[in-house]
């Protein structure tokens, strides 16, 4: 529904107190609705029970509230959970909630398709359409917290910023989504269960650690070698492995907080002892800890997992210098919910 009213989740709690009190009201009034934006997270102005009528018809004259929707809902027989997610301009964007024993965890979206060229990722094929708002991030989010409680009976416990797109490509929205989520005001979740995974943009990770940010780091690494990691990843091309280390080493030095490399090994591509050499090698840059990610495939067979002889070399060369790694199996692969297989087929 197309709208010249304003999105009255862009403004800040000042800025809603202000409006308040431009219109004849109590400031005070701003952070009862604020409340009920956040917190309490209302879809429409007739949700805020303890506002007056007339204030809530005020509301609805000058503003949206531009929810999302969750248009679709696909449970996969290992209890994985996707959301196809309606935005107000009709895109959609995916979120995962995946169930462990002791967790949930949700998997959420920072853009409409993707700003990188993955060869292996089904999500880069959508081209990047639009970033998302941080009210649009933050909203998957409660939406994926309100399915844990429903189906599982527990609130949501981590985040990780894997669904489509590049979170540092959108990094103020990321940023002021992930403020909310962690505010007494949103959700007041620990910074400490989040992650944030990038392909690897070394002025931004730079920049994360100049703000100080509290949550956890993730890189899709892949390869330790630039001529194979430039064939997977073409935009290595512009961000080479020696900047992506530098920065680290910044971010390291700056928050003394561990790195985790997300890594798949692809037969015929990144499985020999001379890729493993060059990771053992990286991974002695910085403090880190490896997930080693099966491969869900997206094509034609184009790229296609490793041999378990070749997991197997990986996981030993790296025990062997004492670096934890852990074998990520694949979740939802039946709903096409897994890594990199989100791309809106439904
Ligand atoms: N752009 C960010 C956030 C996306 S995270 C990033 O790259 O980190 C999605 C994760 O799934 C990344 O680690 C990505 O490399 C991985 N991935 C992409 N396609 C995949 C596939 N087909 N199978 C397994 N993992 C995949």
């Amino acid at each position: 529904m197309a709208t010249d009213k304003k999105d009255i989740r862009a403004l800040t709690k000042e800025q809603l107190r202000d409006f308040f009190v431009t219109q004849g009201d109590k400031a005070f009034r701003g952070n009862q609705v604020y409340e009920w934006l956040w917190q309490k997270s209302a879809h429409t102005f007739e949700d805020m029970t303890n506002v007056s009528k007339e204030t809530r018809q005020m509301l609805e004259d000058n503003f949206v509230i531009n929810h999302i929707q969750v248009d679709t809902m696909q449970r996969s027989s290992d209890g994985t959970v996707k959301n196809a997610v309606r935005l107000h301009d009709g895109l959609i964007v995916e979120s995962v909630l995946i169930p462990t024993k002791t967790r949930t965890t949700a998997c959420v979206s920072s853009q409409v398709g993707c700003s990188l060229d993955c060869r292996f990722c089904a999500t880069a094929r959508l081209k990047r359409m639009r970033n998302l708002n941080p009210d649009e991030i933050y909203d998957q989010v409660v939406a994926i917290d309100n399915e844990s409680k429903l189906y599982f009976n527990r609130p949501l416990s981590n985040i990780v910023f894997m669904g489509m797109g590049e979170p540092l490509m959108n990094y103020n929205n990321v940023i002021k989504a992930i403020d909310k989520i962690t505010s007494s005001e949103g959700l007041g979740m620990s910074p400490k269960r989040i992650t944030v995974s990038t392909s690897g943009v070394p002025k931004m990770i730079k920049k994360m650690a100049d703000d100080e940010v509290k949550f956890n780091l993730a890189v899709s690494l892949h390869s330790a070698i630039d001529e194979v990691r430039t064939t997977i990843m073409p935009f290595n091309e512009t961000f080479p492995l020696k900047d992506l280390k530098e920065s680290l080493e910044y971010w390291y030095a700056k928050t003394k907080r561990k790195i985790s490399y997300e890594y798949v090994v692809w037969k015929g591509i990144n499985d020999t002892q001379k890729d493993i050499d060059a990771f053992v090698k990286f991974c002695k840059y910085v403090p880190c800890k490896v997930n080693i990610i099966e491969y869900n495939p997206i094509d034609d067979g184009e790229f296609q997992q490793a041999t378990n002889e070749a997991l197997e070399n990986y996981i030993a060369s790296l025990e062997k210098n004492r670096i934890v790694v852990n074998v990520r199996r694949s979740r939802g692969k039946d709903i096409d919910a897994a890594c990199g297989q989100l791309a809106n087929k439904s």
